[in-house]
C-alpha cells in the first residue's frame, strides 16, 4: 500500500481506537483503491477519502423501557448517517448484544458503496442498538421499539434517512417502529422499508437479500457457463436472508444442505427441501424458537452445537459446490476458508455483510473461485428498499413480476460493473476491487462536484 493509504489507516485506527470491525471494512476499501489513486488524483487532492471515512453525523442517545415485571431498563441507541453524496442516509437497523458503535461504522461504510452500486440514488447509514429481542415478548419489543423512536424520530425522515431492518430488526420491529413515527410526525410517508405490504410495504422487499445473493451465485457462475442446478449449497443463519437464499436455490435446482443461528448448525445430507423450508420458517419467525429443533421432526438431520473454543466452525467443513455465508460478520475465518476449498467449493455468494475475515478473503482470491462480496451478493435488500421507496412515492404498488424483474435487472447490473471495473482496474475476475471501486467513484464523483461540505 502507498504511504498515503497507509497514513489514512493509521489515522482511522487512532481517531476510532478499539473499533476493529470498523478498521477492518475501511482497510479493504482503501486496498482496492490503491489501483485508483495513480490514474486519479484529483480525489486525492479533495481528500475524498478522508471525508469518506467520517461520518457526517453520528447520532447516540439513550433508549430507556420497562419489562412486563415493571423493571427499567437503559440500552443504547444509535444511528450513522454516512454519506449522503448521491441519495438521502439508507441502510438498516440491527437490534443485537453485540452492538456498538464500531460494527455500526462499519456497516454504514459498506453500505455506501453497496447502495452507490445498485444505480440507484442512495446515500448510506446504518444504526441499531445492543437490545436483545430474544426472549422478549412481544410487548416487552413493542416498548422498547417506540421508546427508540422517540429520539430517532427528529433525525429521520422521507428525503433524509430512510431506515430498514437488519439482525432483529424484522416485520414486527419495523410494524412498531414505524407506528411510533407516525404518531409523532402525524404523517404518513415512505419514511421506512420493509414495511408491511398492506401499509406501504413492497412486493418482494423480505425476500430482496437472499434472493438477490442466490441471482448473484447464478451470475457468475454463468461466466463459466455454469448454473445452480443441483448445486450442493452452504448456508449459514435461519434468519431473513438465510430463509429466502434457500428459497431461491430451491427455485433454480440447488440442494441446501445446512442452516444455523447462534447456538449451533444443522446438516441435512438429504438437502432442505421446500416443507423443510416452511419449518424452518415458522420456527424462526413465528415461535421464534432454535434450529435445533430442526431434528424434532426431521431426525436423520445433524445437530452440532457451537464451540466457542474450537478455532473454525464444522458448518463449512462439508462437500459442497457453493456456500452462502448469511448469519453475521467474520463468520469465515482463515481456517474456515481453507476447509472450504478443500471441501470443493468455488462459489461464494455474502449474503451478510462481511461475513469473511481479511485472512479468508486473501485466500478465495489467491485461488480465484468466484468470490462475490456481500456488497455486491447482498445489495439486492436494499436495492428493492429502494423500489419501495419509489412506489411510496407514486403511491403506487408494483407487483411481484415487475419487482422480481427489476431486483434481477439490478443484481446483472451490479455484477456486470463489478466485472467492467477489476478489468479497467487490471485484476479481472477480483469481485472485491470491482465491487469497491465500482460503489467508490460513483460515490467520489458526486463529492467532486458538490464541493467541499
Ligand atoms: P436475522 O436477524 O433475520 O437473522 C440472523 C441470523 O444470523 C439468525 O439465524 C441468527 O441466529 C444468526 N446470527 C446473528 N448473529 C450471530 C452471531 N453473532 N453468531 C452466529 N449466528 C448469528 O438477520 P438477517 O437475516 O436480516 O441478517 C443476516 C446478515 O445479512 C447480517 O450480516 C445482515 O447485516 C446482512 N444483511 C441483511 C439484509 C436484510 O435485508 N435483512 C440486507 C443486507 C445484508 P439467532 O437466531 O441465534 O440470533
Amino acid at each position: 500500500m502507498s504511504d498515503y493509504l497507509t497514513e489514512i489507516m493509521s489515522q482511522v485506527k487512532k481517531k476510532n481506537p478499539s473499533e476493529p470491525e470498523y478498521h477492518q471494512a475501511v482497510q479493504e476499501v482503501v486496498e482496492s483503491l490503491v489501483l485508483v489513486l495513480d490514474k486519479h488524483p484529483e480525489y486525492r487532492s479533495a481528500k475524498v477519502i478522508e471525508r469518506l471515512i467520517e461520518p457526517e453525523r453520528v447520532i447516540i442517545f439513550r433508549v430507556p423501557w420497562v419489562d412486563d415485571q415493571g423493571e427499567v431498563h437503559v440500552n443504547r441507541g444509535f444511528r450513522i448517517e454516512m454519506n449522503s453524496a448521491i441519495g438521502p442516509y439508507k441502510g438498516g437497523l440491527r437490534f443485537h448484544p453485540s452492538v456498538n458503535l464500531g460494527i455500526l461504522k462499519f456497516l454504514a461504510f459498506e453500505q455506501v458503496f453497496k447502495n452507490s452500486l445498485t444505480t440507484l440514488p442512495i446515500g448510506g447509514g446504518k444504526g441499531g442498538s445492543d437490545f436483545d429481542p430474544k426472549g422478549k415478548s412481544d410487548n416487552e419489543v413493542m416498548r422498547f421499539c417506540q421508546s427508540f423512536m422517540n429520539e430517532l424520530f427528529r433525525h429521520i425522515g422521507p428525503n433524509t434517512d430512510i431506515p430498514a431492518g437488519d439482525i432483529g430488526v424484522g416485520g414486527r420491529e419495523v410494524g412498531y417502529l414505524f407506528g411510533q413515527y407516525k404518531k409523532l410526525r402525524n404523517e404518513f410517508t415512505g419514511v421506512f422499508t420493509g414495511k408491511g405490504l398492506n401499509w406501504g410495504g413492497s412486493l418482494i422487499r423480505p425476500e430482496a437479500t437472499g434472493y438477490g445473493a442466490v441471482y448473484f451465485a447464478a451470475e457468475m457462475l454463468t461466466t463459466r457457463n455454469e448454473t445452480l442446478e443441483d448445486k450442493v449449497c452452504l448456508v449459514s443463519g435461519s434468519g431473513n436472508v438465510a430463509q429466502y437464499t434457500i428459497e431461491k436455490l430451491l427455485d433454480l435446482g440447488g440442494k441446501p444442505v445446512t442452516v444455523s443461528d447462534s447456538t449451533g448448525y444443522v446438516y441435512d445430507e438429504q438437502g432442505i427441501d421446500r416443507e423443510k423450508l416452511e419449518y424452518i420458517k415458522h420456527l424462526k419467525n413465528v415461535r421464534r424458537g432454535r434450529v435445533k429443533e430442526y431434528t424434532d421432526p426431521y431426525p436423520h438431520a445433524v445437530y452440532t452445537e457451537i464451540d466457542q473454543q474450537a478455532d473454525y466452525n464444522p458448518l463449512w467443513n462439508h462437500k459442497a459446490d457453493c456456500a452462502f455465508p448469511s448469519a453475521t460478520e467474520n463468520e469465515i475465518n482463515e481456517k474456515d476458508a481453507q476447509n472450504l476449498l478443500k471441501n470443493g467449493v468455488y462459489v461464494i455468494s455474502e449474503g451478510a455483510n462481511m461475513p469473511t475475515t481479511p485472512d479468508g478473503v486473501n485466500i478465495f482470491l489467491q485461488e480465484n473461485i468466484l468470490y462475490g462480496p456481500g456488497k455486491a451478493a447482498n445489495a439486492g435488500g436494499v436495492a428493492v428498499s429502494g423500489l419501495e421507496m419509489a412506489q411510496n412515492s407514486q403511491r403506487l404498488p408494483w407487483t411481484r413480476e415487475e419487482v422480481d424483474k427489476r431486483l434481477q435487472l439490478i443484481m446483472k447490473s451490479i455484477h456486470q460493473t463489478c466485472i467492467e471495473v477489476a478489468e479497467r482496474f487490471g485484476t479481472p475476475g477480483n469481485y472485491v476491487n470491482g465491487a469497491n471501486i465500482g460503489g467508490f467513484l460513483k460515490v467520489a464523483d458526486a463529492m467532486l462536484d458538490q464541493g467541499v461540505v
